[in-house]
């Protein structure tokens, strides 16, 4: 089963709408009009617009947002909806990130409230899991993993599934320089493909992309690609620069 690689920038609470204009020009110009990669890049809400505006007329680079909220409307004060996030044209949201969970609490059972409302707008997630260096080494990898899978897809549909984006992120790796390697992201992508088997059914775990995050940057993009559960990654710090984030991506292609 051949899955097209999907390589996405997460930025994080970084550029305005100013700075993700400049780097979108600059991004577009190096990678030249056509990519073997699928491309989406995570700007900040207030940022989405101005992105959605620069990427008019690019036929590779598809736009994120960080996070929604699972209701239509209401009284959420900060909160931003999955129909907002549609007004503007975005094709993913990313869901689950480990800094959701371990700063704003989010919990398995909020993501898979997220997931449901995405899959009924028809907006593909990225939703994020994985372990921290305690659960690590407290042999609990695989338990973390399964438990994050279950309870956050509780309830999805299967063949809406085979859109959905998992991006397996330790999260001892993420913004650490620490990179898991090519070998432990087999590993763990392997087992999470096995794990959405068992979910999902066999056909369409072979159809969903699993990208790996943390500290990806363009020196070890090729190896972690070249493990036939990688089909991408989920990119930070790296991706904060053009020129960095587009060596990422022609590396993984
Ligand atoms: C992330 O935040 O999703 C991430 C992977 O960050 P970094 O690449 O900086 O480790």
């Amino acid at each position: 089963m051949s899955r097209r690689p999907i390589i996405a920038a997460n930025w994080k609470m970084h550029k305005g709408p100013a700075e993700a204009t400049e780097f979108i020009d600059e991004f577009e110009n190096l990678i030249g009009g056509s990519s073997a990669v699928d491309i989406v890049i995570s700007p900040a809400f207030v940022a989405l617009g101005a992105a959605k505006g620069a990427l008019a007329n690019s036929d590779t680079t598809g736009l994120a947002a960080q996070n929604c909220h699972f209701e239509e409307k209401g009284a959420f004060t900060g909160e931003v909806s999955i129909g907002m996030l549609t007004e503007i044209g975005v094709d993913y949201v990313i869901i689950g990130h480990s800094e959701r969970r371990s700063i704003f609490g989010e919990d398995d059972a909020i993501i898979n409230a997220k997931a449901k409302a995405l899959h009924a707008a028809g907006v593909k997630p990225i939703i994020c899991i994985g372990e921290t260096l305690e659960e690590r080494e407290g042999g609990q990898l695989e338990a973390v993993l399964r438990r994050q899978l279950e309870v956050g897809l509780e309830g999805l549909s299967a063949d809406k599934m085979a859109e959905a984006v998992i991006a397996y992120e330790p999260v001892w790796a993420i913004g650490t320089g620490k990179t898991a390697g090519p070998d432990e992201a087999q590993e763990a992508h392997a087992f999470v493909r096995k794990v959405l088997g068992e979910l999902f059914g066999e056909e369409v775990a072979a159809k969903i992309r699993i990208q790996y995050g943390g500290s990806v940057k363009p020196a070890n993009t090729a190896e972690l690609m070249a493990q036939p559960d990688v089909d991408g990654a989920l990119v930070g710090g790296a991706s904060l620069e053009p020129g960095s984030f587009s060596e990422i991506c022609k590396n993984a292609g």
